[in-house]
């Protein structure tokens, strides 16, 4: 099955686009019958600028909950509701007490100079 390059116009912005052969086979290879509509800058700028928007699932102020740090005995506040069996630490003793590098998985002994 061979492809020829076709010359198709955007019903967006009315402008004549080659519809290549290369894309063709592309549509063809994902099933699609259809020709396209648009010319590549307009699916591109539709992609880009539409696609904004959608569900946001955090509303509002966040509900803290205040406890007394572990580490330097001051107030902390945390996000979570505190339980006597955790330590609960205030926002600068967790930025001492969380083990550096971020995600923690093993390593760490790599430092760069
Ligand atoms: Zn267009
Ligand atoms: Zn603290």
């Amino acid at each position: 099955m061979s492809f020829t390059d076709k010359t198709l116009t955007c019903k967006d912005c009315s402008q004549e686009f080659i519809w290549t052969s290369g894309e063709q086979e592309f549509y063809a290879s994902r099933g699609l019958t259809n020709e396209p509509g648009r010319c590549p800058q307009c699916r591109a700028a539709r992609r880009s600028g539409g696609g904004a928007g959608g569900g946001r699932s955090m509303g509002g102020p966040r509900e803290f909950f205040t406890a007394v740090c572990s580490n330097c005995g001051g107030e902390a506040r945390v996000p979570f509701q505190p339980r006597g069996d955790k330590p609960v630490y205030c926002s600068n003793c967790f930025e001492q007490v969380r083990p550096s590098g971020g995600g923690g998985a093993g390593g760490g002994g790599r430092g760069r100079y």
